[in-house]
């Protein structure tokens, strides 16, 4: 089945299949960490269509920091969020094994986000993800008349993002 392209969630400005999909599907690695952490938001929104995304986040965790996680606990907060936007943050201090990103996705009616500097290592050639330290936001409340925070330009109830 023909599936008819779009931007990647990441925000990269590329479609999806030329962007972070090729990662997901195992065809190509990522060769920065910011592209590894663009597929691993990418998988998280894409869950939905394909549950194998799971497997993707949770095989691109360093191994030293696997066992920490496992595909239920991903699955589950895969669905019970949607995310709505992706921002890589310029940061000077960053070294070159780091991403700070702010993703936002919303809970229901809350709008949450999170602030992480992410750590990456090389792990047999490969980029994986380690930890990240997170700074803690204020959680919005979302009325059905707002405007929805994804910038579609709609009223939150009449946007996809309302469930
Ligand atoms: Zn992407
Ligand atoms: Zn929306």
């Amino acid at each position: 089945m023909a599936v008819l392209s779009f931007p990647c969630y990441c925000g990269s400005g590329k479609t999806f299949t030329a962007c972070c999909e090729p990662l997901i599907c195992g065809q190509a690695f990522a060769e920065t960490p910011q592209q590894l952490m663009r597929s691993r938001y990418s998988a998280y929104c894409h869950h939905d269509k394909n549950p194998q995304c799971s497997q993707y986040i949770l095989q691109t965790y360093h191994s030293k920091a696997r066992a920490e996680h496992n595909l239920a606990d991903i699955a589950d907060f895969a669905k019970a969020v949607r995310f709505i936007g992706l921002k890589i943050i310029d940061d000077a201090k960053l070294t070159a094994y780091q991403v700070h990103f702010i993703a936002s996705y919303l809970v229901g009616d809350k709008l949450e986000v999170l602030d992480e500097v992410s750590d990456f290592e090389l792990e047999q050639g490969h980029w994986m993800y380690c930890s990240g330290v997170l700074t803690e936001h204020a959680v919005t409340r979302i009325s059905r008349n707002d405007a929805c925070p994804c910038g579609s330009g709609l009223k939150f109830k009449k946007c996809q993002h309302q469930v």
